[in-house]
């Protein structure tokens, strides 16, 4: 399971956050999740949960945000929403997708006292 290293990596983040801009508590935290990356969103909330204790986003409410993937087709050169990485193209069926968004997690915001 690759969410708890991603977790861990999470709280790393907000650590780091915390010291360069004076916080100490992390209320909320808005993860985005694109549809294309390969992270189990339940999976990442019941890692986040089990590890946060004693750290400073131990009450922290997580909000997931699933960011649409997107594509551009090489074939009929246009950008298209694609639901899963090896899609064909929506439009004209070609299967020569680029990945374009949508294949990453990232902190949107965070919520601090
Ligand atoms: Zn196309």
């Amino acid at each position: 399971m690759h969410e708890m290293a991603l977790t861990e990596g999470v709280l790393r983040l907000l650590e780091d956050q915390a010291a360069a801009q004076h916080f100490e508590r992390v209320r909320k935290v808005w993860l985005e999740i694109g549809e294309l990356s390969t992270v189990d969103p339940e999976a990442l909330r019941f890692c986040f949960e089990a590890i946060r204790a004693g750290t400073l986003a131990e009450d922290a409410a997580l909000e997931i945000i699933r960011t649409p993937g997107r594509a551009y087709c090489m074939d009929c050169s246009k950008a298209v929403r694609v639901v899963q990485r090896y899609d064909s193209c929506p439009d004209c069926g070609g299967d020569r997708l680029q990945v374009t968004g949508g294949d990453e997690m990232r902190v949107k915001e965070l919520e601090v006292e």
